[in-house]
């Protein structure tokens, strides 16, 4: 008989949990609400939002619902601008700690630093960030963008709230040795640093263990290589249709976990069709 565990630290971090409630809030009053990009990075979870009337539209100037919805990725400035000019409610659901990084970032970058954000150049927090730099940032993803930092002037380091926390230790001692005055701010989410290892204890509790998210989460991407490495029976699946379930045969515990953007209805639904078609 196998045994199906849900992991009991899996779910919305804070920041997601506070958006999806917020944006339920606004849909339940009845208005039509309108996202610039995906909410959350998890498709199934936004079609849901969706049928309940959500809308997602990234041209600003064509909204005229009532309300415009900010993702917890925040804004730049100009975007927050664009929205003054509209008739829509704004309803700003920027993380916390993404906030702190944009202030940290603002500050920075008037006191004439450079700023360095180490992180994915096509991920809207990132996107969000540059905004702040008065023009003065550089986003290094790998390497190979190391050129285009100038190590002769003052600069602040400050990582994507969903950074790896060893690739980002790493390049901080990098610019530690080749810029005399360097300021790092580390900006990694504690629910995302703490996530690592309590993920690498569940992966190696279970046999195997099958990780639930959206295909495009960053935080998806980064938890599931923990998995994997704690545990090399370790499967990705956006929904129960893709469980691969002759590779779970055999197996005697397997957990169910998620990342930042994964919500719980989802892990239940894929334990409960984990038990329903397992063959021994
Ligand atoms: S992962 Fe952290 S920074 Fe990102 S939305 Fe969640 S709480 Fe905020």
């Amino acid at each position: 008989m196998v045994k199906v565990v849900i992991d009991p630290e899996a779910g919305f971090c804070g920041g997601v949990r506070r958006a999806i409630k917020m944006v339920e809030e606004e849909l339940r009053k009845g208005d039509v609400v309108f996202v610039r990009g995906e909410l959350i990075h998890n498709l199934r979870e936004m079609h849901r939002l969706e049928q309940l009337g959500l809308k997602i539209s990234s041209e600003i100037d064509r909204i005229n619902g009532s309300r415009l919805f900010i993702r917890t990725h925040g804004e730049t400035p100009e975007v927050y601008a664009k929205m003054r000019n509209i008739s829509a409610e704004v309803v700003d659901a920027t993380c916390k700690n993404v906030r702190k990084s944009q202030e940290i970032i603002k500050e920075a970058a008037e006191a004439g630093r450079q700023i360095i954000i180490f992180g994915k150049k096509k991920h809207p927090e990132v996107i969000g960030l540059l905004g702040y730099c008065s023009g003065r940032g550089i986003i290094v993803e790998s390497d190979e963008d190391l050129v285009k930092v100038n190590f002769d002037i003052p600069a602040l380091l400050i990582p994507q709230t969903t950074a790896d926390p060893m690739k980002f230790l790493g390049l901080k001692l990098k610019l530690d040795e080749k810029i005399d005055n360097l300021v790092t701010y580390n900006a990694i989410c504690p629910f995302v640093s703490k996530r690592e290892s309590e993920l690498k204890d569940f992966a190696a509790k279970v046999e195997a263990l099958i990780f639930i998210g959206g295909r495009h989460s960053s935080n998806t991407a980064a938890l599931f290589s923990v998995c994997k490495s704690a545990n090399e029976n370790s499967f990705f699946a956006e929904s129960p249709k893709q469980l691969p379930m002759d590779k779970l045969s055999g197996f005697k515990t397997i957990g169910v976990s998620g990342s930042a953007s994964t919500p719980m209805w989802q892990l239940e639904e894929v334990a409960e069709y984990i038990m329903n078609n397992y063959n021994e």
